[in-house]
């Protein structure tokens, strides 16, 4: 924890020197210790400080300055810090101000000066006010802050990367009437707070409305590959990714993997995965992440937040190019990019992402739905995972499923959850037709296709999970996929008997490899996959052994 501030303001340079001096001989190593020449200066600091989320735990100031005296200046610096301690300092009794000191500022204690010997005259006045504060004070948040609005996209993009990314932060919704926002804003400048989200860094540091590549580089997280060359290089961080990166770094590949959004994929988002072997009461997606990433690391894999965007051959080599511009090479590329959500084609929907509509269960919204009704599409596992994880908050939580029964999309076990929770209601044979808001979803507009009629609802939180595709345009040149975009592999390439058109070598293409050798394919992006967790892991996991049979045959 950042050491609370110990502030003291005097014009006086000498006896600022000396009381700074004082004060840091007794209290230096638990408190920081900052001094001001001025009531102006000294409020610069003390706004810096209430940006950085640093606490003052007490101000000694000199009352006779000129241009702002001690009170004046206490009267603005406690709005900002109202729980510090104040001691003014004066350099003979005067009734006057100490009056008007209690009147505006809550002074806790009057000193005359000079105050030595410390030990006598200092030190025990100071020890038990700043006993009092340390009593009183509630631990200070010391992490990334990210200062928005609960229905702006930008914000929700913001919260869900950080969520995402295991990276703490805390959420100020500049709605509420929390009076440490409140305050926290009207330090911004105008230009500021029309720019909303801001993240604020713990240096003080201000991104305003920073892309999440520029977050990712300020939260610490690694965007940048360290090599030039890697034996392996896998693009995804859901399971399959994950696993490969686990078993090819625990076999000795140097291994990059590169994830544009958070590690754990999908799967990451699932609040609860209760078919995944050796977890019997289940799992969170978020938990089997950031296990799953510490074992990565622990075997050497590098982690890159980035987004790859071009694949180039040149002879053994891959060379692979991210969006931040980098290109890294390697000899086997691994691709698990997964699928992402299919958007849900009606008026208004596309308008409101993120500002009320979100696809995929998007779990850092769960408590701002806290009491409210809340709608999720789909009538799969994902939604159903989803509709139980917001029934601990929502007041209601209605299903909009199109069939007319879930017995052929979702898990019995589920299904069986589902029914025994009393403040979900599902609602077959429905669709929804339009989204009503101005800045934000109101109302939603939903087709029943048995009665044909359409009912308009009050709705804030709409969540979408209805099928996903893959997202391989940027592969398109390189390998062979399907209509859908889903790539081939292994034996669905050899056609009448013959290998894909192009290939060179005198064996068939491996089980997980593509039309190009070297590169393979796992998990939910290849062409007939099971779309599960287990299978997904599995295929990351034995594709290593190909592309030990690819390498040696190469190096
Ligand atoms: C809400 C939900 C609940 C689920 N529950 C279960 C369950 O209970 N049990 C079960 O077995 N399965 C479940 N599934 C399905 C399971 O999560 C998926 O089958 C699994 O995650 C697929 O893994 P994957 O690694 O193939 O792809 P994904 O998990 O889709 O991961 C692909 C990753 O690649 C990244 N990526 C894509 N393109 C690029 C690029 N160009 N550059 C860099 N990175 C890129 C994506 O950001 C993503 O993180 C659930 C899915 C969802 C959405």
């Amino acid at each position: 924890m950042a050491k609370p501030v110990l502030l003291t303001v005097d014009d006086d340079r000498e006896v600022l020197r000396a009381i700074e001096r004082d004060l840091r001989r007794k209290y230096g190593s638990d408190y920081r210790i900052l001094r001001a020449g001025s009531g102006p200066e000294a409020l610069e600091i003390v706004r810096e400080l209430k940006i950085r989320n640093n606490p003052i735990a007490l101000f000694l100031i000199d009352q006779r300055m000129p241009g702002m005296s001690g009170v004046e200046f206490l009267a603005q610096a406690i709005e900002l810090f109202p729980d510090a301690k104040r001691v003014l300092l004066t350099a003979y009794a005067d009734t006057e101000a100490a009056i008007a000191a209690i009147n505006e500022a809550g002074i806790n204690h009057y000193l005359l000066k000079p105050w030595d010997p410390p030990e006598e005259n200092l030190y025990p006045i100071l020890d038990e006010l700043l006993e009092d504060w340390e009593a009183a004070f509630p631990p200070q948040f010391e992490g990334i802050r990210v200062l928005g609005n609960r229905w702006s996209p930008a914000s929700h993009n913001i919260k869900d990367f950080l969520a995402r990314n295991h990276v703490p932060y805390q959420w100020l919704d500049i709605e509420t009437a929390d009076s440490e926002v409140r305050s926290l804003v009207e330090l911004l400048d105008e230009e500021e707070t029309h720019n909303l989200p801001i993240v604020i860094l713990p240096n003080g540091v201000r991104l305003r409305q920073p892309s999440l590549a520029d977050l990712a580089e300020h939260a610490g997280l690694k965007t940048r590959a360290t090599e030039a060359f890697y034996d392996l290089a896998i693009v995804g961080g859901g399971p399959a990714g994950l696993a490969a990166a686990v078993y090819g770094a625990s076999e000795g590949l140097r291994t990059v993997m590169i994830e544009r959004e958070a590690p754990g994929g999908q799967a990451g988002m699932s609040s609860r995965i209760e078919n995944y072997l050796g977890f019997p009461s289940g799992l969170t997606g978020a938990d089997l992440a950031r296990r799953a990433v510490v074992q990565a690391r622990r075997f050497g894999v590098e982690i890159l937040s980035a987004e790859a965007t071009e694949v180039r051959i040149d002879g053994p080599y891959r060379f692979l190019k991210l969006a931040n511009g980098e290109e890294l090479s390697c000899h086997a590329l691994l691709v698990a990019t997964g699928v992402q959500w299919r958007k849900l084609d009606a008026p208004g929907v596309e308008r409101l992402t993120g500002a009320g509509i979100y696809y995929g269960a998007a779990m850092t919204e769960a408590m701002s739905t806290r009491g409210e009704d809340v709608y999720v599409i789909g009538g799969a596992n994902s939604a159903g995972q989803a509709a139980m994880h917001f029934s601990r908050y929502a007041q209601r939580v209605v299903m909009l499923v199109r069939g007319d029964s879930l017995a052929s999309s979702m898990s019995q076990y589920l299904i069986n959850q589902l029914k025994a929770t009393p403040n979900i209601q599902i609602e077959y044979n429905t669709r929804v037709v339009e989204a009503h808001g101005e800045d934000h979803l109101e109302a939603i507009s939903i087709h029943c296709t048995v009665t044909d009629e359409i009912t308009k609802v009050p709705a804030n939180s709409l969540f979408i999970m209805i099928g996903a595709a893959p997202n391989t345009e940027w592969l398109a040149n390189i390998v062979e996929r399907d209509e859908r975009g889903f790539i081939y592999s292994g034996p669905q390439l050899t056609r009448d008997g013959k290998r894909p058109a192009g290939w060179k070598l005198d064996r068939d293409p491996g089980l997980l490899e593509t039309n190009v050798p070297g590169i393979f394919v796992v998990g939910d992006v290849r062409h007939g996959s099971v779309k599960r967790v287990a299978s997904g892991v599995g295929e990351g996991s034995v594709a290593i052994s190909f592309v030990h049979q690819y390498l040696s045959k190469v190096v």
